[in-house]
């Protein structure tokens, strides 16, 4: 199962990572080239899991030139709903720059050059990217522990972050390692929504987080979806800018588009069926696709489809907080969180900072995992050589799907299928109204107690269970939190609120297990748990 094939049954580091995708690989560098001992988990495998490794990406990568820099920070200001921070805007265009240079250089990424024979550094194809990054790791030393999944978090007797319970899922065996601080970067929750590579983002870094004491931010900027053929999983909407939108009966689909215009194409969805065809793409965008993506059109080529001419039906997937931008309140530059010795970093984390309340998809996330990773693990390094370790005081924090009140009456099948029925529909989460988002908070209410008082189970079904109660637990902070921002800002849309209030530009604070709380960053005002979610 790992690289290092020894026997263990505790382990101890100075460093834990969780998950091994772009920002817990990147933790797991800078952690032990600060000189820690890390182990890094992740529930698949280090490299080829989560949402950057099968897919192309495109990265937040600007020239150190003062007026791209601003262009590039001016550019989703608005779209954000101007919740955004120039100050980390800068600081991860800074360090997307420079991380972009060390994989070039140290990696050996092979970036394609223009005509002058400069380096394009704009994006990345993800399996050779990720390839890199797992082979970068070992280099450093890094314990990669593939097939195990973090199931909760130890901490000590002063609540400071100690390490995780893991589980090895070939032997079913549960482990311990205990750690001075721990990064996670788990990615974020896609609710199995079949999207790209995202069934292992369920959430648990937030979980996991939030039963340590942390709290999240922006969780009501979730409702990210993302267009794909019918029938398949891949999602790719920057290439849809180039599409028309078509009826069934070849019409055209007026005001639908792949940025401004998708919530046309979820409310045609809930009567009736979507088609597209690239047909604005001229034959050198054509050429410049297919070089830029290959990925993309393997889907076409196998479905022999040729999409620029041809019309496919199309769906809507749900992407919730992989290219949603809430996660984990970081309260440090070093991405620490208000958990002594937690560290959380990329979709784990919330990308409010440089994306306010739009998506982060297609340039902005992927910086934002090579920055914050890169601070979490450099941080969580110097947190661990500093402080003071109990390990023998140490407690574990997990409660849903892992300690269950009563005795084990549900499977957690029937757990994600409920969610998934509450979560996914397009006027549920998309297009969003207080009608349908307090039925559907409430179904997730019930499926969170029954989670909490029956769910479990050993080996493999445990760590499903986990999953489960992760995705309960987002369904519930995401739409809490979108009933209690009664405007229209960034992906938040809102039918029943179709302006954005002034006044409610702050980011939205969200934590809690049992009861859910949701308050402003500012604390200028304060809503109670009876607010309009209860
Ligand atoms: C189809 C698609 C296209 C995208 N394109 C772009 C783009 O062009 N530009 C852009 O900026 N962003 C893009 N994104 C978003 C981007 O892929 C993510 O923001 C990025 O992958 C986040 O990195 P991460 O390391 O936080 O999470 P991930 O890459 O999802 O990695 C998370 C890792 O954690 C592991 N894990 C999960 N739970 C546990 C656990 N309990 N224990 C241990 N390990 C765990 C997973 O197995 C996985 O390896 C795209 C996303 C999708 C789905």
């Amino acid at each position: 199962m790992s690289d290092i094939g020894h026997d263990y049954t505790s382990l101890s580091a100075d460093v834990l990572v969780v998950g091994g995708g772009p920002a817990g690989t990147w933790a797991a560098i800078k952690a032990a080239q600060a000189g820690a001992d890390v182990v890094l988990v992740d529930k698949g495998r280090c490299g080829s899991s989560g949402a950057t490794a099968s897919v192309g990406t495109g990265i937040w990568y600007v020239e150190d030139s003062p007026g791209l820099r601003e262009a590039a920070m001016a550019s989703r200001e608005t779209l954000g709903g101007h919740l955004a921070d120039r100050e980390w805007m800068a600081r991860v265009l800074d360090e997307t720059y420079a991380r972009m240079d060390e994989l070039a250089r140290v990696q050996r990424y092979p970036f394609p050059v223009d005509a002058d024979g400069r380096q394009i550094r704009d994006d990345l194809q993800g399996p050779e990217y990720m390839r890199r990054q797992r082979i970068g790791v070992q280099r450093l030393g890094v314990r990669i522990l593939d097939h195990t999944p973090a199931l909760e978090l130890l901490v000590d007797a002063d609540g400071v972050v100690s390490g995780a319970r893991v589980l090895d899922r070939q032997t079913g065996q549960v482990l311990s390692i205990t750690a001075g601080a721990v990064v996670l970067a788990a990615g974020g929750c896609a609710f199995q929504s079949k999207t790209l590579g995202c069934d292992v983002n369920t959430g648990d870094g937030a979980l996991l987080a939030v039963e340590a004491g942390a709290e999240l931010s922006g969780m009501e900027f979730s409702s990210a979806y993302a267009i794909a053929p019918l029938g398949t999983s891949l999602t790719k909407t920057a290439y849809y800018s180039w599409a028309t939108f078509y009826h069934a009966d070849g019409s055209v689909l007026e005001g639908a588009g792949s940025t401004r215009g998708r919530s046309v194409i979820a409310r045609t969805l809930l009567t009736g069926r979507v088609y597209a065809r690239l047909d604005r793409a001229t034959p050198d965008v054509q050429r410049a696709m297919r070089k830029g993506q290959p990925n993309f059109f393997l889907v076409f080529d196998r479905l022999g489809i040729d999409p620029f001419t041809d019309m496919f039906e199309i769906t809507l997937l749900a992407e919730g907080t992989v290219r949603g931008t809430g996660g984990v309140r970081i309260t440090g530059n070093d991405c620490s969180t208000s958990v002594p010795g937690l560290y959380a970093a990329g979709d784990t984390a919330t990308r409010e900072l440089i994306c306010g309340g739009f998506t982060g998809g297609g340039s902005h996330n992927a910086a934002w995992a090579a920055s914050s990773g890169s601070w979490a693990g450099h941080a969580a390094a110097g947190f661990a050589a500093r402080r003071v370790r109990r390990p023998d005081q140490l407690r574990p924090v997990g409660s849903a799907g892992i300690r269950p009140a009563g005795a084990p009456t549900h499977d957690y099948r029937e757990v994600v299928a409920e969610v998934q029925r509450a979560v996914l529909p397009y006027d549920h989460n998309y297009v969003r109204h207080a009608n349908k988002l307090r039925p559907a908070l409430e179904a997730l209410h019930q499926a969170w107690s029954a989670v909490r008082d029956g769910l479990t189970g050993a080996g493999e079904d445990l760590f499903r269970a986990r999953e489960a109660a992760a995705m309960t637990a987002h369904g519930r902070w995401m739409f809490h939190a979108a009933l209690q921002r009664t405007e229209t800002r960034g992906m938040h849309k809102r039918l029943d609120y179709p302006q954005q209030d002034p006044a409610q530009q702050f980011r939205l604070l969200t934590g809690g297990l049992e009861e859910i709380w949701t308050r402003p960053e500012a604390g200028s005002r304060t809503f109670a748990v009876t607010g309009e979610a209860a």
